[in-house]
């Protein structure tokens, strides 16, 4: 018997599910060009490319900020890792899925997560975080999901790091769905640790995670009395190979051409500008909205703290919500998201991310549903 095994060359897809989101075609050019050696003078001033271009996405000035080496799950595990210690009080925001996996994490680094919870498609209650911190005087800090992909929310990242800095916390965010798409400012709104993904709103390929650390951060992780249980996240040991100028110790390889089109991307936002990206985001959101209301299709959020790059709607009744993805898919090779946990069947989530979002992605979307919905 002979198998025969060939290239695999994917029917491409129009992505507006809660990502990936459609890779601009000069990334994924970039991602093509030759492989060089991850200590080749080259590829040491293009990490400092990286780094500086990151600054600017992030509105940091801070020194420790580059990508990790995996997905935006292992940006969250770096933040954690590095910041928790065990028998640390962490308060976690949780209004969705990722909010769930920070207690996991905290967790699992031995911490205490004192959990604000809030309902799915509702923004985490300041009010709450207010009276948990009054209560406990002993936490080290506060961490929330800015854009929670799981139900299209955005949380007020600005009052919640106000609030807990005025507490003495140190603050942690999940921006793998709000960077680049919405308005961040992490020096501003004093963000201490910070992670994010490279396949939502930068449009780059899944695969690594920016992240960014404060002063405040470091001194906490300079003053750690037990060492970060994870090798590979330890950011002391990274910034041996992100950091220190040209004397750049092995640490691991780097995802080479990924980090040729993690810049890649970073130009082109670069070049857009940051504030038109952002507004770029939210006109075409406003245009989804018009066609989707259109159709009869409600929105589950409300206004003011919907994501204009996650758009989470209720599927009307006697709908089958199984049925219109798959014809989606199949017919009109459209992604769209279903809804998680308990919102599965409920909603679906309409991505409008980075490259993906433009008014002829939304016009493709509101048609291909109109003509599936009959
Ligand atoms: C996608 C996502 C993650 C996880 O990122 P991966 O790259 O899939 O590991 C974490 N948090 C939020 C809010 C996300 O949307």
């Amino acid at each position: 018997m002979s198998e025969q095994f060939q290239s695999f060359i994917p029917q491409s897809r129009t992505l507006m599910g809660p990502g990936p989101s459609d890779v601009n075609p000069r990334i994924l050019a970039a991602l093509s060009r030759p492989t060089i050696g991850h200590l080749d003078p080259q590829f040491i001033d293009l990490m400092d490319e990286v780094k500086h271009l990151l600054q600017y996405a992030f509105k940091t000035q801070n020194s420790l900020t580059m990508p990790i080496s995996a997905p935006g799950s292992a940006g969250m595990e770096a933040c954690f890792a590095n910041l928790v210690e065990p028998g640390d009080k962490v308060l976690v925001c949780q209004n969705g899925v990722f909010g769930g996996r920070m207690k996991e994490n905290v967790q699992r680094c031995g911490g205490i997560a004192l959990m604000v919870e809030d309902e799915w498609g509702k923004p985490t209650d300041i009010q709450k975080v207010e009276s948990m911190l009054a209560k406990h005087t002993d936490i080290k800090i506060v961490a929330f999901v800015h854009a929670e992909t799981s139900t299209g929310v955005r949380n007020d990242a600005q009052a919640l790091c106000k609030l807990a800095k005025q507490n003495g916390c140190l603050t942690l965010v999940d921006a793998v769905t709000s960077l680049g798409g919405s308005e961040l400012l992490v020096d501003e709104w004093q963000i201490d640790a910070i992670y994010s993904g490279t396949q939502k709103c930068l449009s780059c390929v899944p695969g690594l995670s920016p992240v960014s650390f404060s002063e405040d951060a470091i001194k906490a992780i300079k003053s750690r009395k037990t060492p970060v249980q994870s090798w590979f996240l330890d950011m002391d040991l990274v910034m041996g190979y992100w950091g220190k100028g040209n004397k750049r110790a092995y640490h691991h390889t780097a995802p080479v051409n990924s980090i040729y089109a993690l810049h890649e991307s970073l130009i082109i936002l670069r070049q857009e500008g940051l504030e038109n990206a952002w507004q770029r985001h939210f006109q075409n959101h406003l245009l989804l909205k018009q066609g989707l209301e259109k159709l009869g299709l409600e929105f589950v959020v409300e206004e003011p703290f919907r994501l204009p790059q996650l758009n989470m709607v209720r599927i009307s009744e006697g709908v089958d919500d199984n049925l219109v993805r798959s014809r989606l898919l199949n017919e009109f090779n459209l992604e769209i998201g279903a809804g998680l946990g308990i919102l599965a069947g409920k909603v679906w989530r309409i991505g409008l991310m980075g490259y993906g979002s433009n008014s002829k992605n939304v016009n493709y979307c509101v048609d291909s549903l109109a003509k599936v919905l009959g």
